[in-house]
């Protein structure tokens, strides 16, 4: 699990998940699955009682706290999907 503070924590996760182009399975808002190498891995974008934003996912990398292609790949999604909720 991380935080989102900003763009440049994730340019080389981003560089990653370009390359790879994993699926992104919507599950439920805020909620994605991301297939990787090992079959596919959940991700959790939500805010915290502190109000961060958080990203987890369900690999192995992430555990460790990095940031990994699976996370930002949902994450694309994800923000996408946050802007049409604000604007409707
Ligand atoms: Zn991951």
């Amino acid at each position: 699990m991380f935080i989102l503070k900003g763009i440049d924590q994730l340019s080389r996760a981003i560089i990653k998940a370009k390359k790879i182009r994993p699926r992104v399975e919507f599950d439920r808002f805020g909620r994605y699955r991301v297939s990787g190498s090992k079959g596919y891995y959940t991700v959790v974008c939500r805010k915290d009682e502190r109000g961060y934003k958080t990203v987890a996912c369900t690999c192995k990398g992430a555990e460790k706290g990095l940031v990994c292609y699976h996370a930002v790949s949902a994450l694309s999604l994800h923000i996408g999907l946050a802007r049409q909720r604000q604007t409707t």
